[in-house]
């Protein structure tokens, strides 16, 4: 089925006119890439085509297309992602001074062959009913005794938390991070969640007192019920800061249009598309200045860790192993 879909769509891209328009492959949602294509085409006159679907099954994808693929831009929500498509040699590298002076340089690869568009925090959320902030300290403080039976976390199969145990490593180093996450499976009030939703909802609903997820499902579920009690705590604010990580894109490296999708890249990196993409999503915007969604602006700034989020995909396959050793499913 899904190989009808995608030759179906395939045949809808190669049916569509050239030059006039450009080709996104993009790990990011419709919802929350359309709006923003749409002012593209309303500004520009240049159409923006997509194909959603996981990072991995993209990145096979122009891996297989080669030289032929119709994709000019690859988008993926995560640093580890944008990594991977790096170091499979997919993507080109830009040397742009409009996305060197909106983007701060740890948010760009070193290569210029992605540039961050938005910021995801990944942090702790709490039970307001049950947990006081004065309880809670540090992501390593979650493997102590005092959280037993307390802790949710989702899978460690997801991306996410990869790229958190990555950054964990390289911070803490291997030995340090491995005791940290056996301490998080011996606090788990739960198996592993499949999403950060079923995850913040555990905790609302009594069957955890604290998780780790990206702020934006908290900020959504807000949206919908502004009661929740269940709200977001900033840690490792006297060391690291908090993990960060992000969603960002860069050109293929066999885009037609190369000239064109620079434009639309740095067009995403500009005030009113980085206002636009990051509020759809109760994100954080990767240019600084831009403001916050009321949501997110309520849980006042925070200090994030200034690793440079290429890290994160150079540390992965180290993180998915000792994620293994600790026992997090
Ligand atoms: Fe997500």
């Amino acid at each position: 089925m899904r190989q009808v879909i995608a030759a179906a769509l395939l045949f809808a891209l190669s049916c569509a006119a050239y030059g006039d328009e450009l080709v996104v492959y993009s790990e990011r949602q419709e919802p929350l890439i359309k709006p923003i294509f749409d002012t593209f085409t309303r500004e520009t006159g240049v159409q923006v085509r997509y194909l959603t679907d996981a990072a991995p099954v993209l990145i096979e994808r122009l891996a297989a297309e080669g030289e032929a693929t119709r994709a000019d831009l690859f988008m993926a929500v995560d640093a580890g992602n944008l990594w991977r498509a790096a170091e499979r040699g997919l993507l080109a590298s830009t040397h742009s001074p409009v996305l060197d002076a909106q983007i701060p340089a740890n948010l760009r690869d070193p290569d210029g062959q992605w540039v961050s568009l938005s910021l995801r925090a990944r942090t702790i959320v709490y039970s307001t009913e049950r947990v006081k902030p004065a309880d809670l300290s540090t992501y390593e403080a979650l493997a102590e005794p005092q959280w037993k039976g307390r802790l949710c976390l989702r899978s460690s199969k997801k991306v996410y938390n990869q790229s958190l145990a990555a950054t964990m490593i390289a911070r803490l180093g291997a030995e340090k991070t491995e005791a940290v996450l056996r301490g998080w499976v011996a606090n788990l009030a739960a198996p592993p969640f499949a999403d950060d939703t079923q995850l913040i909802n555990a905790v609302s609903a009594g069957q955890c007192d604290v998780g780790l997820v990206n702020t934006y499902y908290l900020g959504r579920l807000l949206k919908a019920d502004p009661a929740l009690p269940v709200t977001v705590f900033w840690p490792n604010q006297q060391d690291a800061g908090v993990h960060v990580n992000v969603s960002g894109a860069g050109i293929t490296k066999y885009s037609k249009h190369k000239a064109q999708a620079q434009k639309l890249l740095e067009w995403l990196a500009s005030d009113e598309a980085q206002d636009e993409f990051a509020r759809l999503n109760f994100e954080f915007p990767a240019k600084p200045g831009i403001a916050l969604d009321p949501i997110v602006a309520a849980w006042g700034t925070f200090k994030a860790d200034p690793v440079n989020v290429a890290e994160a995909g150079r540390r992965q396959a180290e993180a998915v192993r000792l994620m293994d050793r600790a026992g997090w499913e």
